[in-house]
């Protein structure tokens, strides 16, 4: 499988401390997506699903785990190796919110399976020209699905109250950005960085 980065604990996808995947790989090209860099399959993310459980069983051993949240790229590229990862997560949190550019009925026909073990799905491509900074999507076009009846409550809260926020991680060779970014944050950011002396990597 191949997986861009993991991250813990992030707090501005989803509630509370979650665990954060990126999945390399997505077909979609959206114009103006903010990770093009994880468009390609890329040798160097390539790894194993015992590898990925591996890490998320390092994190667990001091942390809390409020929930998943798994993005990328699209999931969806790797389908089952998608299926595999959530079936474990959801052993460690049933709060898995997954990000995808396909759409929910796509899905419906075609991995009703993989849906079963997802809690919130934020379905639809990337539109440049409706992004209105709506909380937790990237643009208005998407749609934000509580797969979940159990979940029902806690994300309607969740949701009702919730601003996007951006959620910086420093790596060893860079800054990496968490969160729904607005149009022209990219660049604002990346200046920022630059000046500071790093690399921005999202
Ligand atoms: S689906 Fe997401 S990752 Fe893929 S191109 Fe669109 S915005 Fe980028």
């Amino acid at each position: 499988m191949y997986i861009a980065r993991i991250l813990y604990p992030v707090k501005v996808l989803g509630p509370g401390n979650r665990v954060g995947i990126w999945f390399d790989g997505c077909s979609h090209a959206c114009k103006g997506c903010s990770n093009p860099e994880l468009w390609e399959f890329q040798a160097q993310y390539s790894t194993s699903i015992d590898t990925v459980i591996k890490l998320i069983n390092t994190i667990r051993e001091s942390q809390v785990i409020d929930g998943f949240t798994i993005t990328g790229g699209d999931p969806f590229e790797q389908p089952e190796d998608l299926r595999k990862l959530l079936e474990y997560a959801r052993n460690v949190s049933s709060d898995v919110l997954v990000y995808t550019g396909y759409d929910y009925l796509y899905l419906q026909n075609k991995y009703s399976n993989i849906l079963k073990l997802i809690t919130v799905l934020i379905d639809g491509v990337y539109i440049e020209e409706k992004n209105d900074n709506s909380f937790l999507k990237g643009s208005s076009n998407q749609n934000i699905i509580i797969l979940d009846e159990s979940y029902k409550n806690k994300y309607e809260q969740y949701l009702a109250d919730g601003i996007n926020e951006i959620q910086n991680f420093t790596a060893k060779d860079g800054v990496i950005s968490v969160g729904i970014h607005r149009v022209g944050d990219e660049e604002e950011l990346d200046a920022k960085i630059t000046k500071m002396g790093l690399e921005d990597k999202v």
